[in-house]
């Protein structure tokens, strides 16, 4: 299977925010929605859904705790 790496790097960057879970203690990624408001994922662990606001406070941050 062949990926179009090149052209989703290009278009999307692959933003993404590294995250401690706290519910799982253990640490992940989200990856910013197609939007780019926010970064949206899950815990690798129980898979509950993060979400983190682009915009506003926190966006300078490079580490969030899920809540
Ligand atoms: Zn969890």
């Amino acid at each position: 299977m062949e990926e179009d790496k090149k052209d989703e790097n290009e278009k999307t960057k692959r933003a993404f925010l590294g995250i401690w879970f706290d519910c799982c203690h253990t640490y992940g990624r989200l990856y910013k929605n197609k939007d780019g408001t926010a970064y949206v994922g899950r815990c690798p662990s129980c898979l509950r859904p993060v979400r983190v606001r682009i915009g506003g406070e926190g966006t300078s941050r490079r580490f969030f705790r899920g809540e």
